[in-house]
């Protein structure tokens, strides 16, 4: 089965405070020698492996739309000539409002790109301003309607929930706000605080509130119930999606990482896994660029997972799939041991809690879980 791609661009227009991604802002002058090392990655890559085929490509950072129209579609290219990109391929960019025009839509469209992920977060001003968001609830609508008139029809749009004294009225308005747009797909996501970003040192200094875990999750309940009534299926924890005139419009490269499938990344501390390893680059844009241009290897580090641990995340990123959980067979195929061999223990608890349920041949998070699902994980681990 073919790869999936992922390509990283690690610039920003500027750092948001929550943000503990690799990426970078003020160093626009690396921008197109970070392209050129892209694509020289991507070619020597696709060379070694004999042109192998591929199923799917992301772009993803950072800012993937702070390069030029011209930019994204050469790192594409070197894509097209370097794999065997299946005719079929969903060719995803992640996309900020603060950074789009119609122009760079329409290139991006004509050279192959046929799903955006719009990074919306909110459609409230003071919370953007808060989260340090480069544009407004206004700006977010326009290049939701510019990607539509430049022909996207597939359209992911990105929301927070449980800010800091956000009111479950602002969340709920939100939600209303993108079901008016009618995306095809909608991810989710609670604020998080990450350890080191300059949202966890106003927390730690008293100078904003801890995101209410219990307010998070009502806003997460509410948000499963209203997109439920909405038409929107909730294949994955955080995600959902719209199922049209036979169309599924699930995020084909995700799929790939909660199947357990193997997948390439390209750019500064890209992370790739072939069904036995891990290995990832290097994490500096100008280390990155260096390397590539002394024809070294721009892979730091990278490690060979244990069978053990290959079953657990096997467990662990399935069940995040709320309608396809693990299938007992593709864990048979991948591991040569079913579920109940390799877990039996820990699935009788699970199920004596009601927290996994059998469903035909493949096990499942029950709704409880959801909000739990970390610990459910963390026993298969
Ligand atoms: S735009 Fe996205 S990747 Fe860039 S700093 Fe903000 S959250 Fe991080």
């Amino acid at each position: 089965m073919g790869w999936g791609i992922y390509v990283h661009i690690p610039f920003c227009v500027r750092r948001c405070p929550y943000c503990d991604f690799n990426t970078y802002a003020g160093i626009d002058y690396l921008k197109q020698p970070y392209v050129d090392a892209l694509i020289e990655e991507i070619a020597r890559t696709g060379e070694r492996l004999g042109r192998p085929e591929a199923r799917s490509v992301f772009f993803g950072g950072g800012t993937p739309t702070t390069l030029s129209g011209e930019q994204l579609c050469s790192i594409l290219e070197a894509v097209r000539r370097g794999f065997r990109l299946d005719p079929g391929a969903e060719i995803s960019s992640e996309a900020n409002p603060g950074t789009v025009d119609a122009e760079r839509f329409r290139s991006m469209r004509e050279c192959g790109f046929n799903r955006l992920s719009l990074g919306v977060q909110s459609f409230d001003d003071g919370e953007l301003r808060f989260l340090g968001r480069i544009h407004s609830a206004s700006e977010a609508v326009d290049a939701y309607h510019l990607a539509r008139r430049a022909g996207f029809e597939s359209i992911n749009l990105d929301l927070m929930f449980g800010l800091p004294e956000q009111e479950p009225e602002s969340w709920k308005a939100a939600l209303e706000k993108a079901l008016e747009l009618s995306p095809e797909h909608l991810s989710l996501y609670a604020l998080t605080v990450e350890e080191g970003t300059p949202l966890w040192r106003w927390v730690r200094g008293g100078e904003v509130p801890p995101p209410d875990e219990d307010v998070s999750a009502g806003m997460y309940e509410y948000a499963c119930e209203r997109l439920d009534a909405a038409g929107y299926a909730h294949y994955e924890i955080s995600n959902w999606c719209r199922r049209r005139d036979g169309t599924d419009f699930r995020s084909r490269h995700n799929l790939i990482y909660w199947r357990h499938e193997r997948y390439l990344g390209f750019g500064a501390g890209a992370h790739s896994f072939d069904g036995k390893k891990r290995w990832w680059n290097v994490p500096g844009v100008r280390e990155y660029i260096d390397r590539i241009a002394e024809g070294a290897s721009p892979v730091e580090s990278g490690e060979v997972l244990s069978e053990r641990t290959l079953m657990g995340e096997a467990m662990m990123l399935g069940l995040r799939l709320l309608e396809e959980g693990v299938p007992n067979d593709r864990f048979a195929g991948e591991f040569g041991v079913d579920i109940m061999t390799a877990f039996g223990d820990e699935v009788t608890e699970l199920v004596d809690e009601g927290l996994v349920r059998w469903h035909g041949d493949s096990l499942l998070l029950t709704h409880r879980a959801w909000l739990v699902a970390n610990q459910v994980f963390a026993r298969f681990l």
